[in-house]
């Protein structure tokens, strides 16, 4: 065929997980040509081991330990700089993407598409609160920046081109469902259904996930800031109309007898310019992380044939 599948695997603390991914990935590229990076983000268990352990036996897989858990968007990011295949797939190592639907991507790739997403039938093995906080951040995300991440997930097929295109952008704290969005391209969609979880608990904490809502918004818009001047507009109008009429009051010699009045407003404008100032050290903070400029994650050591190739200059 001559045409190199790239599989891309985060893998943090999925244990025992790893033999069982790499052997159902190994059943859904049957007959093609493949090579499997599988990105240990810093596991405190023995992820590297066993990834090592393939590397070893499986000359197709090829194993990049990051230096300590740089989060899932950082390992992606290492994983897709070490692709070299004609298509790359993006996928989780926990077996909550279904490898069988790789197949459908790629023949979708080799007719035509160069971005193939898998968008969720159902969410399996979600709580409703989560369901319900990723239903509220996609549908809000989608309407502030036009790119649709409305059952959008992370597992995709990348053509070389879009790959190329996504790994130009500079940015530090990248979201990958949404560059990889905001990039263009033939896009097109495949219905997946998201299974339960086969070991191990989600490995993202309520925090991770409000910092990746964060990141994902202000690397994308900057929709919250003009919000931030919208409320302060009608605060001032507000504050035009009712300065007017208590200082009308007070010359009528109508005293005021507001204490109540005092304490709400003091209360509403104090929550709204700590609000304002939070939404602005959002994107300072981001600004400041862009300026650093450091390394987006750290290589520690890689294994593989590819891997001794690439350090012995082969
Ligand atoms: N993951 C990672 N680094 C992290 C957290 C997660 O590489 O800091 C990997 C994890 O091993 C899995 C994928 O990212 O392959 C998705 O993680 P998880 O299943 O915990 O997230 P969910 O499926 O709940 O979105
Ligand atoms: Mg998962």
């Amino acid at each position: 065929m001559g045409e190199l599948i790239s599989v891309v695997a985060p893998v943090y603390n999925e244990g025992a997980g790893v033999d069982r991914f790499v052997g159902r990935m190994a059943e859904a590229l049957a007959g093609h040509d493949y090579e499997l990076i599988l990105v240990d983000d810093g596991s405190g268990d023995d992820s590297w081991r066993r990834i090592a352990a393939c590397a070893l036996r499986e000359p197709r897989v090829l194993g990049v330990r990051l230096s300590r858990n740089f989060g899932k968007e950082a390992a992606l990011l290492a994983g897709l700089e070490h692709a070299t295949g004609d298509a790359t797939v993006v996928i989780d190592a926990d077996l909550q993407h279904p490898p069988s639907a790789v197949a459908e991507m790629i023949r979708r790739w080799r007719s035509g598409a160069q971005v193939v997403e898998a968008v969720k039938r159902n969410r399996a093995g979600q709580s409703l609160g989560s369901r319900l906080g990723a239903r509220v951040f996609n549908r809000a995300f989608t309407r502030l920046t036009r790119v649709d991440l409305v059952d959008a997930t992370d597992f995709r097929l990348l053509a070389r081109p879009a790959l190329d295109a996504l790994l130009r952008m500079p940015e530090h704290s990248s979201f990958f469902r949404g560059t990889s969005s905001w990039i263009g391209f033939r896009r097109e969609t495949v219905e997946v259904d998201i299974d339960h979880r086969e070991g191990g608990a989600s490995r993202w904490t309520a925090r991770s996930l409000f910092r990746l809502a964060v990141n994902g918004l202000t690397s994308f818009t900057s929709a919250p800031l003009h919000l931030v001047t919208a409320v302060g507009l009608a605060f001032a109008a507000f504050s035009a109309v009712l300065g007017v009429q208590t200082l009308v009051r007070w010359m009528r010699g109508d005293s005021v007898a507001g204490f109540p009045t005092v304490i709400l407003l003091l209360l509403v404008t104090g929550t709204f310019v700590l609000l304002g100032l939070g939404v602005i050290g959002e994107y300072l903070a981001r600004i400041h992380e862009e300026v650093r400029g450091r390394p987006r994650y750290l290589v520690q050591e890689r294994a593989g044939a590819a891997a001794v190739a690439e350090t012995t200059g082969a």
